[in-house]
């Protein structure tokens, strides 16, 4: 069997031969929460664009809101070297079209691989156009996402746009623990459900179920 990569080791020699050079990165992010540990970890060593595409927000006040919170994260962050902010278009026909036929299906499954794919897709095709050394996503940060698929998804794009791929897997080093510090101390509003209409859904009958049992619901933050 094949050794399982270390891409948090991989992401350490991509800094280190940097060798103090600061390349552009266009960084897709999923929301402020996530991207606050990224954003205080990788603006060291990069020009970073923070890029907001996310057809897959439901509903359309939790997409501004989530907007809202990017923007404001953004300004009020300390960083070393500046980030600057890009909206992407809120195009959720095509995050329907991606997921039809797997509407039911729970999170973590072949619509998320979907859901990754069509994001990244997004930002290389800009990080192309802007002309970005790196591209890549904050999505990894979440314990509930593959980092092992979203790097597969990630370096496929990249060799077909012919651009750099920032492997990551962001959870590592306490980095899911450090987002939840972060966004307890920026008072960053952290949402239950992943952001589709379908993980909303599940996100609703799990929170259900937990209510009929009788144990308490103070659980299920995440971003
Ligand atoms: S659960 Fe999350 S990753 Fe999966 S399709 Fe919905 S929004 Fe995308």
């Amino acid at each position: 069997m094949a050794n399982k990569r270390n891409y948090q080791k991989e992401l350490d020699g991509v800094i280190e031969s940097l060798n103090g050079k600061v390349p552009t990165l266009l960084l897709h992010s999923c929301c402020a929460p996530c991207s606050s540990y990224v954003l205080e970890y990788l603006s060291q060593y990069f020009q970073i664009t923070v890029f907001y595409y996310n057809p897959n927000i439901y509903p359309p006040e939790e997409y501004d809101k989530r907007v809202l919170e990017q923007k404001e994260l953004i300004r009020k962050m300390e960083v070393l070297h500046p980030v600057s902010f890009l909206e992407g278009a809120y195009d959720t026909e095509r995050f329907y079209q991606m997921a039809r036929g797997m509407e039911d299906l729970p999170e973590g499954q072949e619509r998320c691989f979907g859901c990754y794919e069509l994001r990244l897709r997004e930002a290389a095709e800009v990080a192309r156009q802007r002309k970005a050394d790196y591209f890549t996503t904050t999505l990894s940060i979440s314990p509930m996402k593959n980092a092992e698929k979203l790097n597969e998804i990630g370096e496929r794009i990249a060799r077909e746009y012919g651009i750099r791929y920032l492997t990551s897997d962001f959870k590592k080093r306490n980095g899911y623990r450090r987002s939840v510090e972060l966004s307890g101390e920026y008072g960053l509003y952290r949402q239950d459900y992943c952001g589709c209409v379908f993980s909303k859904r599940e996100r609703e009958q799990k929170k259900g179920t937990i209510l009929q049992d009788g144990k308490d619901d103070n659980r299920g933050k995440r971003g």
